[in-house]
């Protein structure tokens, strides 16, 4: 069977108090078992504190962008090995926030895969269409087109990924896709997947997740998890959808 997953996305939100209190409630609501992990993206600056908040516990942190590179003069930027430092097991790349809003690219999100999956973490590949594209038919191609990128540069590795569909037009905009979208768009991707013997990679949902709909999304037969925006920054809401 495969494990079922659900990821907090914190975005561009967090305050060392703020987290305190959320990665605390996080620690001590969180049961696990039954092949269920929680894990939580946190901007960069309090990968330190998920460390120390988090350590020894079952709740698993990460980061929300990595460089392609492994080191050297690019300003501003941080490697795989970094967040391996902060003993981070997950890293978003290809989030639409990143490839609409900072223009990255299909080539540089597999770069970015890459480099996590080298350096020893697991990439959550976001993949995703726009309402333009929904609505010109054109979403199973553009999906398909984002991961094809990833699948033939990770390879052998591709078992090693975490896939998250993502619509554009669900992301902080309280419209969700009804399960049975997500799960036609799913069902492609776990094809997909299959063809590059890749069968087994949990397949996450994300775009207005909340405690009340997780439920429904989470029973189709291939969505097995979550990619929280919202909803992970409050610890109540985030751990209902875990359970869902
Ligand atoms: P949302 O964000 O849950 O706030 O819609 C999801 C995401 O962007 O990962």
């Amino acid at each position: 069977m495969r494990g079922k997953l659900v990821v907090g996305n914190w975005k561009m939100n967090g305050a060392l108090g703020r987290n305190a209190e959320l990665l605390g409630a996080l620690r001590s609501g969180w049961q696990g078992g039954d092949g269920r992990a929680i894990a939580v993206c946190v901007p960069f600056p309090y990968l330190a504190q998920a460390q120390d908040a988090l350590a020894g516990s079952t709740v698993a942190w990460g980061a929300q962008n990595v460089s392609e590179h492994a080191s050297g003069a690019f300003t501003g930027e941080v490697s795989a090995g970094m967040l391996v430092d902060f003993g981070a097991r997950y890293v978003i790349v290809g989030h639409s926030e990143r490839r609409h809003g900072f223009g990255e690219s299909d080539a540089q999100v597999a770069a970015k895969a890459l480099a996590a999956l080298a350096g020893g973490l697991t990439p959550i590949v976001c993949v995703g269409e726009t309402l333009a594209e929904r609505e010109a038919g054109r979403t199973q191609e553009v999906v398909a087109r984002q991961l094809a990128v990833v699948l033939d540069g990770a390879a052998a590795d591709a078992g090693r990924l975490v896939v998250a569909y993502e619509p554009v037009w669900a992301i902080g905009t309280g419209r969700t896709a009804s399960p049975a979208q997500a799960q036609e768009v799913h069902a492609a991707l776990r094809a997909q997947l299959a063809r590059n013997a890749a069968e087994g990679v949990p397949l996450l949902y994300g775009g207005s997740v909340k405690a009340d709909n997780a439920a429904a999304l989470f029973g189709q037969p291939d969505i097995d998890g979550g990619l929280i925006g919202g909803a992970s920054l409050a610890a109540a809401e985030f751990l209902a959808i875990a359970g869902a």
